[in-house]
């Protein structure tokens, strides 16, 4: 069985004869949310018999969704070899936000993270990262809504470890025939893979980009950020300045705020330093708890007073609302298999 979902339209016109039976569907399976072939009447009968023995159009079920008290939602979303990708869906007046997986686990170790702690087991697949995009448009938006999201790659794994795949989910995304998102909507974060970044410049169509980069100067982020020993600061930001950026676009920088540790005055005074001539928006994140993890989340008072600082410097910079975190689905939290899970959290199917 092929998976629909990791293919670009352009290599089904290859594959379907005659080569029009690949739009036909293409605008079947993303535009009319169709799951089975029967329902494609444009076709004929027997090609519908035989598409359907080759293709899976399904998407994964979803094994749990997780409800937070302040409406976002977490899902564990089954893959065919028994392995779950997390989505998170992030609802907001205007435009939600739907926060996808690259990579079951990661490979990276950065040391406030709980996905860093897993390790990596593999890489997703094109379809598997699309399809997470499409299961929490459905359950969470009507028809009318249905276009009012952004996509981040922030959920579990280094999209630009698996770069080929995350590219072509990309690909598929922005495709005017299927979902139609455009770059601006969505955004990528790395935790600073250099090569995958000048790589990534010289794509033709381009998303958003965040670095997150946490530690301020090589020696601290060299103890949070393991990456920073193989790809310091300076060649980091190097390339970041080389990114190519459209007219008023940024590169996102998030900062993971850990008290006593990334906190103080003078790492807001460093950060100000690094990024001086670059063009740049800050998000402050002040660390999500766990017990696993040896850090504390700074006081309201320290996030303020760093926030300050960078704005005092004439750098834009927002302080990350703490969404789901009621649910383990607040950044640097997706870890944990339902197994796991707490028994007191609500959730259906
Ligand atoms: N690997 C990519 C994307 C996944 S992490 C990257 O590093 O950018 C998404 C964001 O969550 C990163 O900015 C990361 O620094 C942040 N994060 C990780 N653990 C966190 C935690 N415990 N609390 C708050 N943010 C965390």
């Amino acid at each position: 069985m092929n998976f629909f979902f990791d293919y670009e339209r352009r290599e089904l016109a290859d594959i379907f004869h005659p080569p029009f039976r690949a739009m036909q569907i293409y605008k079947s399976v993303y535009h009319r949310w169709f799951d089975d072939f029967e329902l494609m009447t444009d076709l004929p009968k027997t090609s519908r018999t035989s598409f359907a023995e080759e293709w899976d159009i399904k998407l994964p079920a979803v094994h749990r969704r997780f409800d937070s008290a302040d409406g976002t939602r977490r899902y564990l979303v089954r893959l065919s070899d028994g392995e779950f990708a997390e989505t998170v869906f992030i609802p907001e007046e205007h435009r939600s936000t739907i926060c996808i997986s690259s990579q079951i686990g990661c490979a990276l170790a950065c040391t406030f993270c709980l996905t860093g702690q897993l390790g990596l087991t593999r890489h997703l697949s094109a379809g598997e990262i699309v399809s997470q995009v499409l299961v929490a448009q459905r359950d969470n938006l009507s028809w009318e809504s249905r276009d009012s999201f952004n996509i981040v790659l922030m959920g579990m794994g280094e999209p630009l470890h698996n770069y080929d795949n995350v590219m072509k989910a990309i690909r598929i995304l922005h495709d005017e025939h299927g979902l139609n998102m455009s770059m601006s909507r969505m955004t990528l974060s790395t935790a600073g893979l250099l090569p995958g970044i000048e790589r990534l410049g010289n794509e033709p169509a381009i998303p958003n980009l965040a670095i997150s980069l946490t530690g301020a100067t090589n020696e601290k982020r060299n103890q949070l950020m393991p990456i920073n020993r193989r790809y310091p600061i300076e060649e980091l930001l190097d390339a970041v300045r080389r990114f190519p950026l459209k007219h008023r676009q940024r590169v996102t920088f998030e900062y993971v705020l850990l008290r006593g540790v990334t906190d103080a005055p003078q790492d807001a005074l460093n950060l100000v330093k690094l990024l001086k001539d670059i063009r740049a928006k800050v998000n402050l994140i002040p660390l999500n708890e766990a017990e696993e993890l040896g850090y504390k989340r700074p006081s309201d008072t320290a996030v303020e007073r760093f926030q300050r600082v960078l704005i005092g410097h004439n750098i834009s910079a927002f302080v990350r609302k703490n969404r789901g975190n009621d649910i383990s689905a607040a950044c640097g939290q997706l870890k944990k298999k339902w197994a796991d899970e707490p028994q007191n959290v609500s959730f259906n199917h």
